[in-house]
């Protein structure tokens, strides 16, 4: 994979403005628009314990016409203090990951299920994920990627709604509201756990696959 520098622009598909109650972003076919509207809309926020800690609210950052997006779990300690997603030592390790799929991390979007940081790195609780991940619902139907990359089990199950494990919704190809899913292991727990990241290749090819064509995409 590394050494692929072609990088096919994603067709822009006509899409009709929605109604607001469907969670659609009614600005038709300019998602530059609608994350700028996404993110006035969560503004200074207050909507969950989250915010009593943090420091900066993390909205997420990359392409708008990204064909790829990932969803990470929440701001670190760093990400925190920098307002930007995966910027520690998790982030460098994504950025290899992305450079693997022959891209480059302006080429991507990179958001998370929490905006705000929770305390000491904790798991978001279940009604924190809940209230937050309107937000990036919407951020994902704003971009309509050809593929979406879960980062771990909360990013997972959120977007699944499941509560199972990573190791076992890993290695298959799932969907969200008709976008191809790909989830794998947290680039943090892959710091912990080396002997995982030959399976997060795997997940990779995956998505490399969907991409290139060769697993059919959007
Ligand atoms: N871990 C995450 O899940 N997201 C970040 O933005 C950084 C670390």
């Amino acid at each position: 994979m590394i050494g692929i520098t072609d990088w096919p622009q994603k067709p822009r598909q006509h899409e009709t403005p929605v109604p607001a109650e469907t969670g659609r972003d009614s600005s038709g076919d300019n998602p530059e628009q609608a994350l700028r509207a996404i993110r006035e809309d969560i503004g200074d926020c207050t909507r969950c314990r989250l915010h009593l800690s943090r420091t900066t609210i993390v909205y997420g950052e990359g392409s708008t016409q990204a064909r790829l997006v990932f969803v990470g779990e929440g701001p670190g300690f760093d990400e925190d203090q920098q307002g930007r997603p995966f910027v520690g030592r998790a982030g460098k390790l994504l950025d290899k990951m992305i450079m693997a799929l022959g891209l480059r991390r302006e080429e991507v979007y990179i958001c998370n299920v929490v905006k705000c940081r929770p305390p000491s790195n904790r798991t978001p609780l279940q009604d924190e994920a809940q209230t937050c991940s309107q937000f990036l619902f919407r951020q994902l139907e704003a971009i309509t990627p050809g593929v979406i990359c879960a980062l771990g089990a909360c990013a997972a199950q959120t977007l699944l709604a499941t509560t199972k494990s990573i190791s076992s919704l890993r290695g298959k190809r799932h969907s969200w509201r008709g976008m191809p899913l790909i989830c794998t292991f947290h680039p943090a727990y892959l710091l912990r756990n080396a002997s995982q990241k030959a399976s997060a290749w795997q997940d990779l090819l995956l998505i490399h696959g969907i991409l290139t064509g060769h697993q059919e995409g959007k």
